[in-house]
């Protein structure tokens, strides 16, 4: 069975009438992953033994008459989803043994129908990056670049076929920066409906599950399955159980979608030719098109850096050696924690710290801490009013290609490509990654960003938007 090729609900038809089993679609897929790791260095663990029995288990549950939206179809994680039958590493080399006590909701909820998970996928130290060059395992390569970052290691796993979706965290931009340098489609879900119980989240606030996979409408079937409320995430509590659902497929002439005049401006030429081509093909097939204003995506990018590293730097407080992270010996309480943050965080994961306990010092909370939740609302009201008039927005997730892996900018350079999907981060909305064309060799994507609870909407339209 050619996972690219075929529907979820199909595989799982298939899986549910034995053509393959469950048993046979695992190891062949655990084997497919073994072969494809080595060249691309797309996981962490792989599954062995385990994800065997499990699918013998399903096969068991089909025997018994159960059908299963999912039924024995392989699932990836990200290695900061706990999971806990595989160790989580977070991406950092501390915790390269951890077996997290608990397993997330978003797996729980995808097993429980079914899937069966055949790896953790490689990220950068403690999911902070968008390259996974910080990755204490090394970069994870390209499917169809090699010497070129996959920008997230799910994305890679699903281009190169070894899973039928992948689970994902996005904060900034992974996940659809991931899926765009892989050529295939992501999705960063509305803020608040799907748990984050179990994912480890370097910035509370922006931190989300999200999804991969080699369709739009593999994408919205997982989503139905992961999203709604969770008790263990009191977040999820804020929205309804349910998506907001579409009684029918809206006809594309029926949709405007914003464009954001200074997209253009921030672009590189081969980049923005894409987008000016992406629009007129879009407009061909009848989508109506928009100029909107959104101004801030400069002060957007700086808000979230500055954000993100404060809560980075407060939920990195935990990894003290006492509770988490190795207990060294040491002669003083001092020297304990010294010893256990030097050795449990890695480069990014300290400057964001340090960056962070900077900007929550007394003094520098006002200057900066507080100016970037003032930016922050602004971002939200500036997204809602666009909505006003549209039904969503067109943006890319990257402003340029990526760095070949030899090559190291700087760590200003890597933040600076989070410029468009950071202010989405900010917005709370969903965010659906699209492939878009190609340049030379490499693929590029964009994102069509929906308001709350749109999710249906945006992958019935971007089922038929693909090109
Ligand atoms: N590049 C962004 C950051 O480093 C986003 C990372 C992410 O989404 N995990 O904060």
């Amino acid at each position: 069975m050619e996972l690219r090729k075929i529907s979820v609900r199909q595989a799982a038809e298939a899986v549910c009438n034995g053509e393959p089993t469950a048993h046979d679609l695992i190891e062949i897929t655990l084997k497919n992953c073994s072969v494809i790791n080595e060249g691309l260095n797309i996981f962490n663990y792989i599954a062995g033994i385990d994800a065997i029995e499990q699918a013998k288990a399903v096969d068991r549950r089909i025997e018994s008459g159960e059908q299963m939206p999912l039924a024995g179809l392989p699932v990836v994680i990200k290695d900061d989803i706990c999971y806990g039958v595989l160790p989580t590493s977070f991406g950092s080399s501390a915790f390269k043994d951890f077996i997290s006590p608990h397993t997330a909701t978003a797996v729980e909820r995808v097993m429980d129908a079914g899937a069966i998970v055949v790896g953790k996928t490689n990220l950068d130290d403690m999911g902070m990056g968008s390259t996974t060059k910080s990755s204490p395992n090394g970069p994870t390569i390209n499917p169809w670049v090699p010497g070129y970052t996959a920008g997230s290691a799910g994305a890679a796993a699903i281009a190169a076929g070894v899973g039928m979706f992948a689970l994902e965290s996005d904060s900034g931009g992974a996940l659809r920066q991931g899926a765009s340098h892989c050529g295939v489609i992501g999705l960063r879900p509305t803020m608040g409906s799907v748990s984050r119980f179990g994912l480890n989240a370097f910035s509370s606030s922006f931190g989300q599950v999200g999804i991969t996979a080699f369709s739009s409408e593999n994408i919205i079937s997982v989503l139905k399955i992961i999203a709604g409320y969770d008790p263990r995430d009191s977040a999820t509590s804020i929205c309804t159980d349910r998506l907001d659902e579409q009684n029918s497929t809206p006809a594309l002439k029926d949709i405007k979608i914003g464009y954001p005049v200074e997209l253009i401006d921030y672009l590189e030429p081969s980049m923005r030719e894409i987008v000016e081509k992406t629009r007129d093909e879009y407009i061909a097939q009848g989508l109506k098109f928009e100029n909107v204003e959104l101004s801030l995506f400069r002060e957007a990018l700086q808000a979230y850096y500055v954000i993100a590293a404060a809560e980075a730097s407060s939920n990195q407080a935990r990894f003290d050696g006492i509770r988490f992270g190795k207990a060294d010996e040491a002669s003083s309480l001092e020297e304990l924690y010294h010893k256990n943050r030097s050795s449990t965080l890695g480069r990014e994961a300290r400057r964001r710290s340090i960056f962070g306990a900077f900007l929550l010092s007394k003094g520098n909370y006002d200057l900066y801490y507080r100016q970037a939740l003032k930016v922050w609302d602004m971002v939200r009201r500036e997204f809602a009013n666009v909505f006003k008039r549209c039904d969503m927005i067109l943006l890319t997730e990257v402003k340029k290609l990526p760095v070949s892996l030899n090559e190291d900018k700087g760590f200003l350079d890597d933040w600076s490509e989070d410029l468009f999907c950071a202010a989405v981060s900010m917005s709370g909305l969903p965010s659906l990654t699209l492939p878009a064309g190609q340049i030379e060799q490499f693929p590029v994507g964009i994102q069509l960003v929906g308001y709350s609870f749109s999710e249906e909407l945006l992958t019935q339209v971007g089922s038929r938007l693909v090109r």
